[in-house]
């Protein structure tokens, strides 16, 4: 094959795997998806296939990533097994107990109108459908978020919650004054890392905390999205991180760091060198790699608001702080994440009169 199709193939040979099993139906109805390849760059050779179960990429460029992930759902077709699964109850997990299961069992601030909300933006989208094979949401067409309460009883907050997120920060509408600063620990930690078809995402094993508002809440988790689900001041950002953080009395904080290109980011270029190959596989990462001081910027200020998931069941509840600095990530880094997650980003909703604080 002449060396410029390289990348569209691949990209087409992933896509055509998730659509296998529905997990692409928002990345077909994506005109963005569809034009892609052809921003891709020309690569040298052609890539190499590997087995299904390759040890983890030890690069990270764009491309190398790219054509593992050809090499490995190729594998897994010719030996017909392949399968997306989609949320965070996705695979095995040697410490599931610590993140997953705790997070089954969380609880918002003050509503609490399902049975086991979700404590991740990221909790199981799974629906029953004929023949056997389980519908999930995702963001766009029959799927997509406005359709999300239609799917279950237990996503109704989707549609009705009158607390929703994300949300577009005007700043002219917000509350300023004074306001506590975050209090982050983050020691180097043990994790993996796992793609559940929705996010690529960061299990973390204890030790991260932030204390705020009274409360020291342990982060369980972070993930990404592209573009950023949240808007401040009417401008957009490339991506964002979200890091979801629990309490004892299992309430939800979740930190907001926004993303825009510019220079590498060291956190991002561990997790991708990670990034596992398959939706639902994890991949552990070495010991006390992560760093979340990485991820954060220097200055803390941010805008704190109630809020929800952002992803079914929308659970309410959610303390939210979105830091006024981005970050940035390399045009590589956001080009290896655009190309597997096109768009992953829930529309913002309504304040609905909601107070949004601006911490100075
Ligand atoms: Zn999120």
């Amino acid at each position: 094959m002449p060396p410029h199709s390289a990348p569209a193939t691949a990209l087409r040979t992933l896509l055509a795997a998730l659509w296998a099993c529905g997990a692409a139906t928002a990345l077909a109805n994506d005109p963005a998806a569809s034009h892609a390849p052809a921003s891709a760059p020309p690569v040298a050779s052609a890539p190499a296939a590997q087995p299904a179960h390759a040890a983890p990429p030890a690069s990270s460029h764009p491309q190398a990533v790219v054509d593992r992930i050809k090499a490995a759902i190729e594998s897994r077709q010719t030996q017909g097994k392949v399968h997306v699964v989609v949320g965070e109850s996705a695979g095995p997990a040697p410490h599931a107990a610590t993140a997953q299961s705790a997070a089954a069992h969380a609880q918002p601030h003050k509503t609490r109108p399902h049975k086991t909300p979700a404590a991740s933006t990221h909790a199981p989208g799974h629906a029953p459908a004929a023949g056997g094979h389980e519908a999930h949401w995702s963001y766009a067409g029959p799927q997509g978020p406005e359709h999300w309460a239609e799917m279950k009883p237990e996503f109704g907050a989707c549609a009705t919650g009158q607390r929703q997120s994300p949300v577009h920060i005007d700043e002219a509408g917000t509350l300023q004054g004074p306001a506590e600063a975050l209090i982050f620990n983050h020691p180097p930690s043990n994790g993996s890392v796992i793609n559940n078809g929705h996010t690529i995402q960061v299990d973390l094993d204890g030790g991260n905390t932030l204390t705020v508002r009274g409360s020291t809440y342990k982060l369980l988790q972070f993930h990404f999205h592209h573009p950023a689900e949240e808007k401040m001041n009417y401008k957009g950002f490339a991506m964002v991180a979200h890091l979801v953080h629990k309490n004892d009395q299992g309430q939800l904080a979740v930190v907001a760091v926004l993303i825009d290109p510019g220079a590498v980011n060291d956190l991002v270029r561990k997790v991708w060198t990670h990034m596992p190959l398959d939706a639902g596989d994890r991949v552990p990462l070495p010991a006390g790699l992560i760093d979340m001081k990485e991820l954060l910027p220097q200055d803390q200020r941010y805008y704190q608001f109630m809020g929800s998931l952002t992803t079914p069941p929308c659970t309410e509840g959610v303390l939210w702080m979105v830091l006024k600095q981005p970050m940035t990530v390399s045009r590589d880094q956001l080009k290896l994440f655009a190309r597997l997650f096109p768009m992953n980003a829930r529309p913002v909703q309504a304040l609905n009169g909601r107070v949004v604080r601006e911490a100075q």
